[in-house]
């Protein structure tokens, strides 16, 4: 399955309720998706061993979605084959008092990985065009007089796609998956927290009132999705209803994107190459 079928090009005014939230492709089942998953595993572990050795590009994966869409596990799972050595992950909460003494993008720019590693972000720099939109927290950013107004968001955005230019300009790839899934399996995962006792932890009543923000939210990713699109760092709309197939797309657009780079690993310098068979020798004979 082609992994661009879910990319958002450039330019698109993207409107959520057109995509699915429910679709499988052409997996059949559980089980050959998780057939899917391995396979796709290994492939990443190898690329991921490119991207290392080399040390010109790093990945950012950006994860955002609505609550209990199933960022943590799709984390979990398409991340379980790889190097720890080689991956970091950042979950992004409410600013702190020091955060938001800076601006908005100075917690996520200390938390971009370096050339050569793989770096996820659960929550990310577009939460303060999300849950700060919905909510109106722009009030606590302190953010001078002049600069907040109803043009913030549209700034905001261009400067997100700056910020994400240089990050393309400075060897690190971007890619944004939306984990889209219908405001019913969300109830139906939420019923399930209060049902399972070994789920309960994960429910909160906080989730519950953000439900009911559900137009809002999805009215500002549309925009938001829309806006920063780009053929350097992408957003991805992933059906996530069913999290075997969420998780297979998301491996398929990490190896497409992995795979355009041309990973080398570097050579040896020439006269390193002209004595290999000395150093052999010098190993051989002890
Ligand atoms: P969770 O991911 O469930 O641990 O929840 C983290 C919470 O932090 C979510 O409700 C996010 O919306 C919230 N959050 C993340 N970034 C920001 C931000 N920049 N401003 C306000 N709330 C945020
Ligand atoms: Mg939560």
């Amino acid at each position: 399955m082609k992994s661009s079928k879910f990319k958002v090009p450039q330019g698109k005014k993207v409107k959520l309720s057109d995509y699915r939230t429910d679709d499988t492709g052409d997996i059949e089942s559980k089980k050959d998706a998780s057939k899917l998953l391995k396979a796709n595993t290994k492939k990443m572990a190898e690329l991921q061993d490119r991207l290392y050795a080399h040390d010109r590009y790093g990945l950012l994966m950006v994860f955002q979605a609505m609550d209990a869409a199933g960022k943590d596990s799709t984390i979990k799972h398409v991340m379980s084959g790889l190097n720890p050595q080689g991956t970091q992950v950042f979950s992004f909460k409410q600013p702190s008092a020091e955060e938001l003494d800076h601006g908005y993008l100075w917690r996520i720019a200390k938390a971009v990985p370096e050339r050569g590693r793989i770096g996820i972000f659960n929550r990310s720099h577009y939460e303060d065009v999300l849950v700060v939109r919905v909510h109106d927290l722009v009030k606590f950013q302190k953010i001078p007089d002049k600069f907040d107004n109803d043009g913030i968001w549209k700034e905001r955005f261009n400067q997100i796609k700056n910020f994400e230019t240089y990050l393309y300009e400075n060897g690190i790839i971007t890619i944004k998956f939306f984990l889209h899934i219908s405001k019913d399996e969300q109830r139906k995962r939420f019923l399930r927290r209060l049902d399972i006792p070994s789920k309960n932890w994960k429910f909160s009543e906080a989730d519950l009132k953000e439900r009911e923000h559900w137009e809002d939210y999805q009215k500002c990713y549309e925009e938001a999705i829309s806006a920063t699109s780009t053929d350097y760092a992408p957003w991805y709309i992933i059906p996530a209803d069913k999290k075997w197939f969420a998780r297979v797309v998301v491996s398929n657009v990490i190896i497409d994107t992995l795979q355009s780079l041309k990973l080398m690993y570097p050579e040896l310098d020439g006269n390193q190459k002209r004595n290999i068979h000395a150093y052999r020798e010098q190993l051989m004979k002890e």
